[in-house]
């Protein structure tokens, strides 16, 4: 089980030089770990992509490139990251809402092996981007189930969204699909649910979309080699030490071994959550309205997660001894606080009125599961403040430093 918690020497290694303190330290070695941890109960001939989307830089594609089938994208920018940053072997598969015509000559030029289409126009656009090509391209329908599904965080089928193609309408894209010579149907693609953290649950709804796959193909004659059933394995940010029982989900979906379909994989937050921490240096300490705050160098600007889902993230007191100034040190003991960060706005928030037994300005605040969804969907230059250090420890694949 890897959780990364900030080491002496990492700490140090972040704030070398950085005064105050503001960075990602990532574990590549614990990364690694992960994706052996989840891949090893999977039977034989099940593919565990990596969703780039969770977290793309590529010092984390080359780290998991070894220890995961591929990459599933959601952009012909992720396409180039990943051809950029693992080479042309990595198998990738490509999804997500909104596609166009571009993307679809960049998946071919690049070696995409599958689309995943997710409308009818795009089913329509695919074909005729494959015909002008003059190739054959791979699809698996979307679906974006008729029933609500209980459970998750956050919901991407089985409900009004814009993902997929809503269940009703898949006979009309099978239809559609046999008048599209340049695209060969291969099966169907389910991504309904993120953070399930009821792995019983996933296993039950996962067993349902296969049902519902198979039953597709045998009412229109198809031929089903793969079913993915998308990513969504959850993480717990109210309790670090939490897994999802990847064990009890194989052992539940996969009562027997079984040849056919194919059954596919492509976790992001999973994968990515728990390997790294974002350190923030405590530079004031206040009280507003009879609250204590501190305030951080470093927010959402860089972290967006807690604040764009709403919870108190979780996090360690990193004490520091060293106190430079002449005037006593300021500090807040057993009490309730809100850390803060560097932003114009009350909405600068990573954890609100929780417990401190101690904290003095100059401390660090490392907040933890912070490798997932924090930096790449956060909006970097709001204010132009100066980037975090993004450090990455762990050798390399040949056994040099990353
Ligand atoms: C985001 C996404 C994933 C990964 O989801 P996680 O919840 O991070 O595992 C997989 N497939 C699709 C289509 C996605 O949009």
């Amino acid at each position: 089980m890897t959780l990364y918690r900030p080491s002496p020497a990492h700490i140090a290694a972040a704030t070398r030089g950085a005064d105050p303190a503001c960075a990602f330290l990532h574990d590549l070695d614990a990364l690694r770990r992960q994706a052996e941890t989840l891949r090893r109960p999977l039977p034989p001939g099940v593919d565990f992509f990596y969703a780039v989307k969770a977290n793309n830089d590529p010092r984390i594609l080359q780290a998991l490139a070894p220890h995961v089938s591929g990459f599933e994208v959601a952009s012909a920018g992720e396409i180039l990251r990943v051809r950029e940053a693992v080479g042309p072997q990595a198998r990738i598969v490509m999804g997500g809402p909104a596609r166009t015509a571009d993307d679809i000559r960049t998946l071919l030029a690049q070696g995409v092996e599958r689309l995943h289409v997710e409308s009818l126009h795009m089913l329509r656009l695919a074909d005729a981007v494959a015909r002008e090509v003059g190739t054959v391209l791979p699809v698996l329908l979307r679906v974006n189930l008729t029933g609500p599904v209980p459970g998750a965080t956050l919901t991407m089928g089985g409900a009004a969204t814009q993902f997929g193609i809503e269940q009703g309408a898949i006979p009309d894209a099978i239809a559609i699909l046999r008048d599209c010579p340049a695209l060969r149907f291969e099966g169907f693609h389910f991504h309904t649910v993120s953070n399930d953290r009821d792995a019983a649950g996933h296993a039950a709804l996962c067993a349902a979309q296969l049902a519902l796959a198979r039953d597709w193909a045998a009412t229109h004659g198809l031929d089903l080699r793969i079913v993915n059933l998308g990513g969504g394995w959850g993480v717990d940010y109210a309790d670090p030490d939490w897994r999802f029982d990847t064990d009890a989900f194989a052992r539940a979906l996969f009562p027997l071994p079984d040849a056919a379909p194919r059954v596919q994989f492509e976790c992001g937050r999973i994968v990515a959550a728990y390997h790294a921490a974002y350190l923030c240096e405590v530079v004031d300490l206040k009280r507003a309205h009879g609250r204590a705050f501190a305030l951080l160098r470093g927010g959402t600007h860089h972290f967006r997660l807690p604040s764009s889902w709403g919870h108190d993230h979780p996090f360690v007191v990193l004490p520091r001894a060293a106190w430079p100034h002449p005037w006593p040190r300021p500090d807040i003991t057993g009490e309730r606080l809100t850390l803060a960060g560097e932003l114009c706005t009350p909405k600068d928030i990573l954890a609100r009125d929780v417990r401190v037994e101690r904290l003095r300005i100059g401390d660090r605040i490392g907040f933890l599961m912070a490798g997932a969804y924090g930096w790449d969907i956060s909006h970097h230059d709001f204010l132009c403040h100066a980037h975090p250090q993004r450090l990455f420890f762990g050798a390399g694949p040949d056994g040099s430093a990353a």
